[in-house]
């Protein structure tokens, strides 16, 4: 064991900080890298934190377990010497386990640890076997391998590499489920019903599936959490939902992913973060290959810092992914990646225990992921949604309309409404949100509608588009909404095709002042409306769309595509459609203004407003002497999957309410500005010098 208790202080509680991680995933010969030389590589690219290898499948160190293999290419103590090196460069130390997998070591010896599916095959993959979350390699020998290797080595944090059930391969080659026998009498405990014959909600044990698997694999998270810090306390352990010290995601893409580009991948990690544990530190890796399959091509500067932008603007720290060491055979976005990491290593002081000044949240329903397809079960395809790419969903298109319109809005998730998640409980999760957005959350448990009710009540705007709530917690319909906030009665009836139709709307109505039509496609309800709603636009019912003489109306309707009603001293806004994926699909403006609109005409006024031309996203943060930090980031290099360095964004102002001081600083570019008198709606205004990637603007509080 090396010495290397001096340096160690200064890594403790690294977590808590704004740090920068460097991810190296380690091949067996990187064993034979020089250690010191990889520790100066990760400081002087700016990183913090450097994560290493420690074991799993096989040990970079020489352990003494032996069923755990130790890599055969090692000489001498790699892990050890990483330890010393990182800990003399100042850097924290974070080992990856992966106990996911193990080699024919620990398969031969008790090959009832691992996954089988239905043919009685085992889940192998060069030479590696999938580890069952219900076998003994994950649910006892892993804790053997955590005491061995903490109690040997100072490290300063643990990240565990795909916890949890997988059936498909790198590949991407499905398998089917496991069918060991800890799995049939672990589901019988706890169902008393046989595992699921296929992956399909039409078998009847499907649903109950879903939940083992989450229930299963949170239980061993939560030993392994707590068996770390009795054998390590300070050791923090990196997770995502469930017990951890910190969040830790992954931002990647892969090239048979349907199109078009999700180029917010990034700040939906993070808002998702902040909503589960506003409490914890947060990032996600950035991963630097294009695909799993070409680990080596790397992406460009600009998609990193896209996304890193997107990262620091919404509450995440900065977080790089490698495969192998740092130094790369396609080096090109290293020089980029090493200038953002040196910007924010000037500058993090300002990303302290930063809060979010968004006053809109957007839904994030797990469960709603979750069931949704229960209700389709296989049987009638649903128009619109067919027409869209497997990666669309209506948060997302909701999600495209906030972001675009440039409104600052955080997530909330359900799980934090509910009280499960790791962050503040019940209606906490709620509090400084004036709207929520629930576009076609679907399935909705009584307990989290009764906390949405009471949200309206005490005085917030509720927004539903489609069927939200008309399910329950595991996806069965329900007879009436669960949120008696919905100014409806009965279960609304369903139009399953719309193409042909519109809306008709007027300039008194919505900001659309050269329109009288919008158009409308996919599904449409008619409900039977409660007294004292307030109703925008009017049905035009699809009509023909050919011959050109045959094109016109036939008859109108009187139903409504906004209902607007008070509830307790809040409201619900309901939209009877689909806006969002009509606009992730079709970006038609009219759609946006509508799906913004019905938000902003309920809320206090955002406190920063961003003018002139070029497509960016607009977040508010708060510092915790009360100061605003405004990210503006820049989208112009990205089209599609191509994200190439931005055309500078000239002519930019920024309106801020409750400014004070007569200046704000830009961060990114290093600049002060002065702000102008208040105009008379009380905003400040500053113009903007040329923005590049992204600009972070401090701006003093009145208060
Ligand atoms: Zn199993």
């Amino acid at each position: 064991m090396h010495d290397i208790k001096k340096n160690a202080t200064s890594t403790r509680n690294w977590w808590k900080q704004p740090f920068r991680m460097v991810q190296t995933n380690l091949r067996q010969p990187d064993a034979l890298y020089d250690q010191h030389a990889l520790a100066r590589e990760a400081r002087e690219l700016g990183a913090t934190a450097l994560l290493y290898n420690i074991g799993g499948i096989f040990a970079f160190y020489p352990t003494k377990l032996e069923l755990q293999a130790v890599n055969p290419l090692m000489k001498g103590d790699a892990l050890g010497k990483a330890v010393e090196a990182a800990h003399a460069e100042g850097l924290a130390l974070v080992g990856r386990f992966d106990m996911s997998k193990a080699t024919k070591l620990a398969y031969d010896a008790h090959p009832e640890w691992f996954v089988h599916n239905r043919a009685g095959k085992a889940l192998e993959y060069n030479g590696t076997y999938q580890a069952c979350v219900n076998g003994g390699w994950y649910q006892d020998y892993a804790f053997r391998i955590i005491e061995e290797a903490l109690g040997r080595y100072e490290v300063d944090g643990v990240f565990f590499n795909m916890f949890g059930y997988t059936n498909f391969n790198y590949s991407g080659e499905y398998f089917g489920i496991c069918v060991c026998d800890a799995c049939k009498r672990r589901f019988r405990a706890m169902y008393d019903r046989d595992l699921p014959a296929k992956e399909d909600f039409s078998d009847p044990a499907y649903a109950d599936y879903l939940e083992f698997q989450d229930r299963t694999a949170r239980e061993l998270q939560g030993r392994i959490y707590d068996h770390i810090h009795e054998v390590a306390r300070s050791v923090a352990m990196t997770g995502h939902r469930g017990k951890c010290d910190l969040i830790r995601m992954e931002v990647q893409r892969g090239v048979s992913r349907p199109q078009p580009e999700w180029p917010h991948q990034a700040g939906e990690q993070a808002r998702w973060a902040r909503a589960y544990a506003p409490d914890k530190n947060a990032s996600a890796t950035s991963a630097n290959f294009v695909d799993f399959a070409w680990r080596f091509h790397s992406e460009t500067a600009a998609c990193h810092t896209l996304r890193m932008a997107q990262q620091l603007a919404n509450g995440m720290t900065l977080d790089l992914y490698l495969l192998g060491v740092i130094e790369q055979d396609d080096n090109r976005p290293m020089a980029g990646v090493k200038e953002l990491f040196h910007w924010h290593a000037g500058v993090e002081d300002e990303y302290r225990g930063l809060t979010s000044g968004a006053k809109i949240a957007l839904y994030h329903s797990l469960k709603s992921a979750r069931y949704t397809r229960r209700k389709s079960g296989g049987g009638r395809a649903d128009h619109i949604a067919s027409l869209l790419s497997a990666g669309a969903t209506p948060m997302r298109g909701y999600f495209r309309a906030l972001l675009e319109d440039r409104l600052a809005f955080d997530f909330v998730c359900d799980e934090a409404v509910e009280g499960k998640a790791a962050g503040p409980s019940g209606i906490d999760a709620l509090s400084g949100y004036e709207a929520l957005v629930l576009p076609s959350i679907l399935c909705l448990s009584d307990e989290e509608a009764a906390i949405l009710d009471a949200y309206v009540e005490s005085g917030g705007v509720l927004v539903v588009t489609g069927e939200t709530g008309f399910f329950d917690a595991r996806g069965e319909s329900r007879f009436r909404s669960a949120l008696a906030s919905m100014p409806v009665n009965g279960v609304p009836k369903e139009h399953a095709n719309m193409k042909g139709a519109y809306f008709r709307v007027s300039a008194e109505e919505l900001p659309l002042p050269d329109s009288r039509l919008v158009m409308l496609d996919g599904r449409f309800w008619e409900a039977d409306l409660k007294p004292g709603t307030e109703t925008l636009m009017q049905l035009l019912p699809p009509q023909r769309f050919g011959p050109p003489e045959l094109c016109f109306p036939d008859e109108e309707s009187e139903l409504p595509g906004v209902v607007i009603a008070p509830y307790g001293k809040g409201r619900v806004v309901w939209l009877p459609w689909q806006p969002e994926l009509q606009y992730y699909r079709d970006s038609l403006p009219s759609h946006r203004t509508i799906m913004t609109d019905v938000i902003k005409r309920h809320i206090s006024a955002p406190e920063v407003i961003v003018e002139g031309k070029g497509a960016i996203e607009v977040t508010v943060q708060r510092q915790p002497q009360g100061s605003s930090l405004i990210h503006v980031v820049n989208y112009a290099g990205q089209r599609n999957n191509l994200y190439e360095d931005p055309p500078e964004l000239h002519g930019l102002k920024v309106g801020i309410l409750g400014a004070s001081g007569e200046t704000v600083r830009l961060l990114r570019s290093g600049k002060t500005v002065s702000l102008s008198a208040p105009d008379p709606d009380g905003r400040r205004w500053a113009e903007l010098p040329a923005i590049g990637d992204f600009e972070a603007i401090v701006a003093g509080s009145a208060t």
